[in-house]
Order: C-alpha cells, then sequence, then structure tokens
C-alpha cells in the first residue's frame, strides 16, 4: 500500500503532471466542464473495468484489460521516445544495438511470441546508471547501458529481454493500467479524441511512468517462467537467466541502488522459479 501511495505521489507530482501546468491559466467553467466530462468517463470506463474482459490469445487467460492489442501499440509508440528520453536517449552503438536486435528477433520469432501478434522492438538505452529492462504496452522494450554491459553472452541478453517479452505477452502493463480509472479514462478520452487539454505526448509521459513502477511478485515470476520458455524456444541456454540472477545480485551490492531492484523482486525467489520452469518446459520438450 505504501508503495502504491508513494508512487501515485510520484505521478502526480512528475514531469507529466497535468494539473500543476494545466490548472492554472484554464477558466472555471471549463474545468467545471472538463470535470464533468472526466468524472463521466470514469463511470463508463469503472462499468468497463467490470464488465468486460478479454481472453488472451498466447496464455488463453480471461483478463481484465479494456485496451485493444492496437490501443496498446499505439500507446507503447507513442510513449517510447519519452521513455528513452529519461534514461539518456538512445545508445549511439549501432553494434550493440545490432546484437539486441539480432537477439530480439529471435525471441518474437519463436512459436509462442508469435502468436502474441505485437510488433516488438528492442532499444539500447543510453544510462550507464540505471541497471534496468523494462517494456510498454504493445512490444516495445528497453535495456539500459548499465545493464547490457554487466551481461556477459548472447544467452543472458536473451534472458533478459525473454522476461520483458513475458511482461508484454501477459499484458501486465494494461493490467496494470486497467486498475487506474483515472489513467484508463485519461487514455480511452485521448483516443477518441476527447482528451480535453491533454496531449498524447502528456498521456505517453504518464503511461511512461506507469512502465518503470513496481511490478507485483506474480507478474514477475510468471515473465521469469515466460523468459525461460522463449529462450528454450529460440535455442538459448535458460540457465544464464540464473546467472543474470546473480549479475542483478552484484550490482545492488554497489553504492547506486539499481532500478532493477526496486522494480523486480528479490533474485533470491527468482532462481527458483527459474530453476522449476526450465525443468518443465524441459520436460515438455519446448526448445528440443
Ligand atoms: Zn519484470
Amino acid at each position: 500500500m505504501l508503495g502504491r501511495r508513494q508512487a501515485q505521489g510520484r505521478y502526480y507530482g512528475g514531469t507529466g503532471d497535468p494539473y500543476s501546468r494545466r490548472g492554472r491559466g484554464m477558466g472555471t467553467s471549463r474545468f467545471k466542464l472538463f470535470l464533468i466530462l472526466g468524472l463521466g468517463m470514469a463511470a463508463f470506463q469503472a462499468f468497463k473495468y467490470y464488465t468486460n474482459t478479454q481472453l488472451n490469445p498466447v496464455t488463453g487467460e480471461q483478463q481484465r484489460v479494456q485496451w485493444s492489442t492496437e490501443e496498446e501499440i499505439q500507446l507503447g509508440l507513442q510513449s517510447a521516445p519519452q521513455m528513452a528520453q529519461q534514461h539518456g536517449g538512445l545508445h549511439p552503438d549501432q553494434r550493440a544495438q545490432d546484437l539486441l536486435d539480432e537477439v530480439g528477433r529471435r525471441l518474437a520469432n519463436t512459436p509462442t511470441a508469435r502468436k502474441s501478434k505485437y510488433p516488438y522492438e528492442f532499444h539500447l538505452l543510453a544510462d550507464d546508471k540505471a541497471v534496468n529492462a523494462f517494456a510498454l504496452p504493445g512490444g516495445q522494450t528497453f535495456i539500459t547501458a548499465a545493464l547490457f554491459a554487466r551481461l556477459n553472452n548472447e544467452d543472458q541478453l536473451a534472458g533478459v529481454m525473454g522476461h520483458e517479452l513475458g511482461h508484454v505477452i501477459e499484458r501486465h502493463g494494461a493490467e496494470r493500467m486497467a486498475k487506474s480509472g483515472f489513467i484508463q479514462g485519461l487514455v480511452q478520452s485521448v483516443m477518441i479524441g476527447a482528451g480535453g487539454d491533454y496531449s498524447m505526448a502528456q498521456i505517453a509521459n504518464v503511461v511512461g511512468q506507469y512502465a518503470s513502477m513496481k511490478h507485483g511478485r506474480e507478474q514477475e515470476l510468471e515473465s521469469d517462467d515466460w523468459g525461460v520458455r522463449l529462450m528454450l524456444e529460440a535455442g538459448y541456454n535458460p540457465e544464464e537467466l540464473i546467472t543474470v540472477m546473480d549479475i542483478l545480485e552484484e550490482a545492488s551490492g554497489g553504492s547506486r541502488v539499481p532500478e532493477f531492484q526496486s522494480t523486480h523482486p528479490n533474485p533470491g525467489n527468482r532462481r527458483e522459479t527459474i530453476k522449476k520452469a526450465i525443468e518443465k518446459y524441459e520436460q515438455m520438450g519446448i526448445g528440443k
């Protein structure tokens, strides 16, 4: 609960804060009108939240997600440049980016990832301080130079990105945002062209901040499971995902708190999940 409050505080006070910047020059009546429209929209969204579920084409799960796949993709594409900006922009090393693309393509071309129909893209960020990787809804995925530089081989890179693909396939971002009526309504009203004073760029900013927020435990472990599965399907060695946990743990010993640590649960428990997943999928004959 505390974590949630803090995160919301960060949202309201963050660079995407729609109130502090927009509140000043706005006439009262216009504000009221916007408020009424907003409340109506929020009520509508709340109704939709409890009545609308979608079938995930990959997992077969019924999920509380109101966005269509198409909306997720649009939103992800809109938010990606801002996401990159928050981490010093894209990394200038084209060879490193090419390697990331190559590994990403192999993961995205696995039978399971292809079923999800997202146009996956992989971005190497210039940030050499924050050890992190994350994904936006709709298939935009990112890794910072700080984490990239700590990895020793392609298998480890595949492990990190496979985990992020897991978040996309499971629609974790959309699921999380579906729980926030405000953001949901905001996004939807922009989508239908009634966004008031909010620009798509501001929405994108908010979505971006959500993407770097803490995931739930369950979601993290689920994504590790996906990481293993996609690694096996793509012909990578899934044991290397366990080594990634060592690398993350080591990184957290430094003076800087790595962001991956704050957004991802304790690597100790994740190792167990990964080992179990390897056993499970090998028994199923995945990747053979
Ligand atoms: Zn994660």
